[in-house]
């Protein structure tokens, strides 16, 4: 099978990478996991071996089906989907994950995770390209800020758990990666607010523009600030002014 670049097929080859994953991410038979990418299935077995009540995958490429159908076949747990990630309804998803740990592809990373922050599961574990890794993490004042980054501070905290050689890959890929963890811990259900991913993605539209040329009077008190320059509780303030009703600190 040769491996697609548009799929961002970059396969895990290192064990020590495969062993920390694991043990970082502490799967259980407490756990239900979803798994993203499954590709060849690595992770995958690594998985199952931990002993999962629960593993759905959703893999893209329609190439992997007959090898992971055989994976499938002795493991009651595995939960197979064939299908895009990103448009995937993962209300589906029965009985419903609490991880995601996945080594996803570099061009549906930030979609991906914008959309899986709008269910509630509260503990990520995942391989990203280096750059995009420390965009998640970035911190005001930095030309990495964007709205993705706040949206997580908003809800919990990103942190990079481990730098990872592009050498860990088959075939490996043009740049080094990341293990970003996200742990999701309050304002449930803001995601599913598209006044706040307006909000977000608005402000951030021309980055070297006043909040006020972006937003107009909503910037209120931060009109003369640039969106990267505004702390995560600054956004908030902002979106709770435009949401004087509904929004109550903590109950979202
Ligand atoms: N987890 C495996 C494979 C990583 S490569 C490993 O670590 O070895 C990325 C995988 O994501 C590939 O299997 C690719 O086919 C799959 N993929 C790419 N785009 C996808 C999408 N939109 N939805 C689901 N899977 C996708």
């Amino acid at each position: 099978m040769k491996p697609l670049k548009r799929y961002g097929q970059n396969f895990l080859i290192d064990k020590n990478i495969l062993a920390f994953i694991i043990s970082r991410s502490r799967p259980s038979f407490q756990d239900c996991v979803l798994e993203i990418g499954p590709g060849h299935g690595v992770l995958t077995r690594a998985l199952l071996a931990e002993g999962v009540a629960c593993l759905h995958t959703i893999e893209l490429d329609e190439r992997l089906r007959p090898e992971l159908e055989d994976l499938a076949a002795n493991n009651d747990s595995l939960k197979l989907h064939f299908a895009d990630a990103v448009r995937f309804d993962y209300a589906t998803l029965d009985p419903f994950p609490d991880k995601v740990i996945a080594n996803i592809p570099y061009n549906i990373t930030t979609p991906l995770i914008w959309k899986s922050l709008q269910y509630p599961i509260k503990y990520y574990l995942l391989m990203l390209q280096k750059e995009l890794a420390l965009r998640l993490i970035a911190p005001p004042d930095t030309k990495e800020r964007y709205p993705l980054g706040v949206a997580i501070e908003a809800m919990g905290h990103a942190s990079i758990v481990k730098r990872v050689s592009r050498k860990s890959f088959r075939p490996a890929p043009e740049v080094d990666s990341a293990l970003v963890e996200i742990v999701i811990e309050k304002n449930f259900g803001i995601m599913k607010d598209s006044s706040w991913s307006e909000l977000l993605h608005k402000g951030f539209a021309h980055r070297r523009k006043t909040l006020r040329n972006n937003l107009g009077e909503v910037a209120g008190i931060y009109s003369d600030k640039r969106a990267e320059d505004l702390t995560c509780e600054q956004w908030l303030d902002l979106y709770k002014n435009i949401k004087p009703l509904l929004y109550v600190e903590g109950a979202l």
